[in-house]
């Protein structure tokens, strides 16, 4: 979430050698207009949740299905639940991102945390429908179309399914994880879901420690799958949310964490500041560690383009983003993006810069 770094670098040097300060690059009518739109979300604070280890699929390359944290036995004390919302509220979260494996097992429990906090996210196969009086964003998985899932995930139907339950739905994002194998099967799946009127956004596949399948990435793979997002935004603009510095950021043949230098506990020593110190994952039976704590735990960090990941390690280096116009532009559509995939009720502006901006310190791939 949006966690800002501290200020290192706030006034920067465009390409053109030109020293930037802030109020300059502010002084566009437009840019200052999403800048006060965004920053109003800053107060967002969060940590994530597991609240099952059950699943009704069981898919190739799940992150949650390595190391321990699977073995954590459910907790399914609705009372244990509302304690453990209300002590994070006090400690300062704002926006609970309900993952697992499946969380639409355990309906009653995410009611709980929704009344107890407002704001955040379930992720979900989106094989059973989530009551609508659970008002957070509801992120469903895609990995391909129908046969690819029923290959991959063991499922048949899939999106036919996921689409019955959730089309019409404001709170429904489709989230497309782009493998090795599935880059041009998204169109048919984008296709069907704008069809629906469906929302979409994209994930690239960030390999568990120690996988080594056909799902991970190749330098070809991001390449080809850069274009093609780059297509789907020109094509559907109606239905996809991405952005193209989330393109870049994304696709790069560095990851995350090498690109911007990952905030989460798990790769970052510092329990003072940002989410070094807010940031909690819970396990299935409400304990956490902070030594694994991040929001995909056992995702190779040095494979990590994960676009939860991104949500909160690429929105928080403001500073180092304010260098120039251009650049600004770009991380402000990032953001843009980030808060409509992400916040209930956020609508995402028009995309103010359509260029692919490298990231700062590296080249564009
Ligand atoms: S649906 Fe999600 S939690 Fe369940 S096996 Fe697939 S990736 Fe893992
Ligand atoms: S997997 Fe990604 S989000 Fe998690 S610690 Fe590694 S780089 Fe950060």
């Amino acid at each position: 979430m949006i966690v800002q770094e501290k200020n290192q670098d706030a006034v920067g040097k465009s390409e053109s050698k030109k020293f930037w300060k802030f109020s300059d690059i502010l002084a566009d009518p437009i840019v200052k207009e999403r800048w006060e739109k965004i920053r109003k979300y800053f107060f967002l604070r969060e940590s994530t949740y597991d609240m099952t280890r059950k699943c009704n699929i069981r898919c190739k390359g799940c992150y949650y299905y390595e190391g321990d944290k699977q073995y954590a036995q459910d907790n399914r004390d609705p009372e244990a639940w509302r304690r453990l919302m209300r002590a994070e509220n006090k400690r300062g979260i704002t926006y609970v991102v309900l993952a697992g494996a499946e969380p639409s097992l355990v309906p009653e429990l995410c009611e709980i945390c929704y009344q107890e906090m407002p704001l955040g996210t379930i992720a979900t196969n989106g094989l059973k429908y989530i009551p609508e009086s659970i008002g957070y964003r509801i992120h469903i998985s895609v990995w391909g179309n129908d046969e690819t899932s029923r290959l991959i995930r063991k499922a048949k139907n899939m999106l036919h399914r996921q689409v019955e339950n959730y089309k019409g739905d404001p709170r429904a994002v489709f989230v497309y994880t782009f493998t090795r194998n599935n880059i041009d099967e998204v169109y048919e799946v984008v296709k069907i879901l704008g069809e629906h009127g469906c929302k979409a956004t994209f994930n690239i596949f960030s390999a568990p420690v120690g996988y080594d399948g056909d799902l991970k990435h190749t330098t070809d793979s991001l390449l080809y799958t850069r274009k093609t997002i780059i297509d789907l935004m020109k094509k559907y603009p109606e239905s996809v949310l991405f952005s193209s510095y989330g393109v870049v950021a994304h696709t790069h043949k560095y990851g995350l964490h090498d690109l911007y230098s990952c905030s989460y506990p798990r790769m970052n020593p510092s329990k003072d500041i940002g989410l070094g110190r807010s940031f909690r994952q819970y396990r299935a039976d409400l304990t956490w560690n902070r030594d694994t704590a991040c929001c995909v735990p056992d995702t190779d960090c040095s494979d990590c383009r994960h676009y939860a990941a991104g949500s909160a390690v690429v929105t928080a280096r403001l500073f180092r983003h304010a260098s120039d116009p251009l650049t600004f532009s770009a991380w402000l559509d990032y953001v843009d993006t980030y808060l409509a995939v992400w916040v209930m009720g956020y609508e995402k502006g028009k995309n103010l810069c359509n260029e692919l901006v490298a990231p700062p310190g590296y080249g564009v791939f």
